[in-house]
């Protein structure tokens, strides 16, 4: 098979910098991205963000031995602690011109001995011999998300047409022992895949899996306008940085779930999936937004509740002393507020402790579960809650030095 380019020069200088940042810091881990260009066509797709959706030919940015040690000598990595995503933002590992590169990826965090979680989300084709390699991994803990929405409409989503996504959903179940599996259940519209027939294909292709997790999307105007220009409708114009996930579309979700009667758990958040399957607590500390346990499985929530910690005030300022990261904090119930530490600081110190770290700027509001606050109820009792955490956080909280 004709081996993937690495884009030289004059074609790296085209593509968007952000793109080119071949390590980056998401909530559910470390990413490594060094393959960009996706033949799958989903229209909704991230890379309209970075105007790289019309690559459909994958090529390297650097070689797979520079991008494992751009990994391993990173400020953020940490060995057997960082969950780690590979390639998840601008390529699918299971392209047949990518997948060489995933393995050879695996096996070197494997032969490092690292015991770190590994995500790798897919809607690619997976065959018994993948599942098979996969399982000769004999150190990272590998947990595959297969993307599947239950989407009909090709316009959305091509890859929909030849089920291909089921058929590796049911590969895995049918070869998989120590690798684990999750049915990725995203992104879920309203209006593309919200009627019963959508919900019923998203929860047949679960009964094969491990665990389930269901997510919205992000609407950003890059991608809206692609999909309104050919012809599809979006539900809102009101962009946010956050997905998007109605109240009213969640608690339809749950409702069917629940008259499913299936007992393949469900969960809300990527990490408590993920965590789950591999009998971890949760590594982004979600038992600290507790009204999120509400539909996970009893013996799950012992496992997060006997190991979640609030730091102490103490060893919070140790950390920021050791990495040099500079903020005032206040430990609160099951969250440390912050100010201006960006995403990856905050992610950075979230997956050490397993507790959540917040930007006192971006509020996490009770039963909004981190989304987008399009279809939310943010009511006048919220508000106060926020004025007056902010009002606490700009009068008495701490920093590194005291
Ligand atoms: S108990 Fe809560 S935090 Fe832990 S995995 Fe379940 S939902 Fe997530």
């Amino acid at each position: 098979m004709k081996k993937l380019i690495i884009l030289n020069q004059r074609a790296l200088s085209n593509i968007n910098p952000a793109l080119l940042n071949v390590i980056s810091y998401r909530k559910s881990g470390l990413s490594l991205n060094h393959i960009i260009g996706c033949s799958f066509d989903c229209a909704y797709c991230v890379r309209h963000f970075f105007g790289n959706y019309n690559m459909k030919e994958p090529a390297m940015v650097c070689s797979d031995q520079e991008a494992v040690s751009l990994l391993m000598s990173h400020k953020f990595f940490i060995p057997d602690v960082t969950p780690i995503q590979i390639f998840n933002r601008a390529t699918d590992p299971f392209l047949k011109k990518v997948k060489p590169h995933l393995f050879s990826v695996l096996k070197y965090l494997d032969d490092k001995k690292l015991k770190n979680n590994i995500l790798i989300i897919t809607r690619g084709h997976v065959s018994q011999n993948d599942v098979e390699k996969l399982e000769e991994y004999k150190n990272i803990r590998i947990t595959l998300l297969l993307t599947y929405s239950g989407i009909a409409d090709p316009a959305i989503e091509p890859v929909a047409k030849n089920n291909t996504t089921i058929t590796s959903i049911q590969t895995i179940n049918a070869y998989k022992n120590k690798v684990k599996l999750i049915l990725y259940w995203r992104p879920i519209v309203e209006g593309w895949n919200d009627d019963n027939d959508s919900i019923e294909r998203a929860l047949n292709a679960a009964q094969y899996t491990d665990a389930i997790v269901f997510t919205g999307y992000y609407h950003r105007p890059e991608n809206a306008d692609y999909l309104n220009s050919i012809g599809i409708n979006t539900p809102t114009e009101d962009y946010a940085r956050r997905k998007l996930m109605p109240f009213n579309l969640e608690q339809r979700i749950l409702n069917k779930y629940r008259a499913s009667g299936l007992n393949v758990p469900l969960f809300r958040k990527t990490s408590c999936g993920v965590s789950f399957v591999q009998n971890l607590p949760d590594y982004n500390g979600h038992w600290g937004v507790n009204e999120l346990c509400d539909i996970c499985p009893s013996e799950q929530k012992k496992v997060c509740q006997k190991h979640y910690k609030a730091p102490s005030t103490a060893q919070f300022q140790e950390l920021l002393k050791k990495y040099d990261y500079d903020t005032k904090f206040i430990i609160d119930n099951g969250h440390i507020w912050t100010e201006g530490l960006g995403e990856e600081k905050r992610y950075h110190l979230q997956h050490i402790l397993g507790y959540q770290i917040w930007d006192i700027l971006k509020p996490h509001y009770k039963d909004q579960h981190g989304r987008s606050p399009f279809g939310q109820n943010i009511n006048m009792e919220l508000e106060m809650w926020y004025q007056k955490v902010k009002e606490q956080f700009y009068n008495s909280s701490s920093t590194k030095n005291g």
